[in-house]
C-alpha cells in the first residue's frame, strides 16, 4: 500500500474540518475524492502534505508514518503537491519555474528532467521562455503540474485541477492525469462526478468532513441516486 491514511482529525483553530477520515491508495492507483464546497477535500489533501497538520490519527506515506512532519520533508519523502491556487512563481520563465523546483528534489534519480519535460508537453516546450504569469488558466496548470514533478514524487496530489478552466482545457487535463497515471500514484480532488469517473479508477465522496461513500469508479456511474445524493452532477 502506498498512502493509509487512518482516521483523521484535522482542525482550522476550534473548528473540526475533518472528522476521522480514513483512505487509501495503492501503488499505482488513481484515485479521486469527490464533493461539494467546503466537503474537506483540500483540507485531507493539506494534511497528507503537512500544511495542516491532523491533530488525531495516523498518515503512512510506503509504510512510514509521516503526520507531524513538516511539509518539505513530506514532500522530499516523495510526495509532489498541486495547490488549487497554483501558484506559478512570477517573473520566472516556464523554464525557469521548471529548474527552480528541480532543486527542491531529493537525491534519488531523476526520471523528470526539465529538458524531458519541455520535450514530451510541447505546450510548455513552445513556451519555455516566457514569463510563466502570462500564460493562460490552462497552461498554468499544466506548468504547475510540471513543476511538481520535477521532486521526482510517487504519489502526486491534485487538488481542484479543473477549477475555473474551459471544457477544452479540462479535457487536456484529463489527458495529463491519464499520461502521468502510467508512472506515478495520484489523488486528485474534483466536484466533476463525470471527470472524475473518466480518469480515476475508484472514488471517495466527503460531506462534512467525512467519507460518506467508497466505491469504484464503475460502481458509481451505475449509481445515480448516490451521485444525486452527495454531489452536484456537472
Ligand atoms: P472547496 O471546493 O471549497 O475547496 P473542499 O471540499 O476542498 O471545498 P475544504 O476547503 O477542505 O473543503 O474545507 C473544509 C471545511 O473547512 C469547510 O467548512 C471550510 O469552511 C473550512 N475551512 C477551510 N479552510 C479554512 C481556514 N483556512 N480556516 C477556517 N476554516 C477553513
Amino acid at each position: 500500500m502506498m498512502l493509509d491514511v487512518s482516521n483523521i482529525q484535522t482542525f482550522y483553530g476550534e473548528s473540526q474540518a475533518l472528522q476521522r477520515v480514513s483512505l487509501t491508495l495503492d501503488a499505482g492507483e488513481t484515485v479521486c475524492l469527490l464533493g461539494r464546497n467546503g466537503a474537506g477535500k483540500s483540507t485531507t489533501l493539506k494534511s497528507i502534505i503537512g500544511l495542516t497538520p491532523p491533530r488525531a490519527g495516523e498518515i503512512r506515506f510506503e509504510g512510514q508514518p509521516i503526520q507531524g512532519w513538516p511539509t518539505h520533508r513530506i514532500a522530499r519523502a516523495g510526495i509532489g503537491y498541486v495547490p488549487e491556487d497554483r501558484r506559478i512563481f512570477p517573473g520566472l520563465t516556464v523554464r525557469e519555474n521548471l529548474e527552480v523546483a528541480s532543486r527542491q528534489r531529493s537525491g534519488a534519480a531523476a526520471h523528470w528532467t526539465v529538458d524531458g519535460i519541455l520535450q514530451k508537453y510541447e505546450m510548455l516546450g513552445e513556451r519555455a521562455d516566457q514569463d510563466g504569469a502570462t500564460l493562460s488558466g490552462g497552461q498554468q496548470q499544466m506548468l504547475a503540474v510540471a513543476r511538481s514533478l520535477m521532486t521526482q514524487p510517487r504519489l502526486l496530489l491534485l487538488d481542484e485541477p479543473n477549477e475555473g478552466l474551459a471544457p477544452v482545457i479540462v479535457q487536456q487535463i484529463g489527458e495529463l492525469i491519464d499520461d502521468l497515471s502510467h508512472t506515478t500514484t495520484i489523488l486528485f480532488t474534483d466536484q466533476s462526478v463525470r471527470f472524475a469517473l473518466k480518469h480515476a479508477r475508484r472514488a471517495y465522496i466527503l460531506e462534512k468532513g467525512q467519507v460518506v461513500h467508497e466505491a469504484t469508479s464503475e460502481a458509481l456511474k451505475a449509481d445515480p441516486a448516490t451521485q444525486e445524493r452527495f454531489l452536484s452532477v456537472a
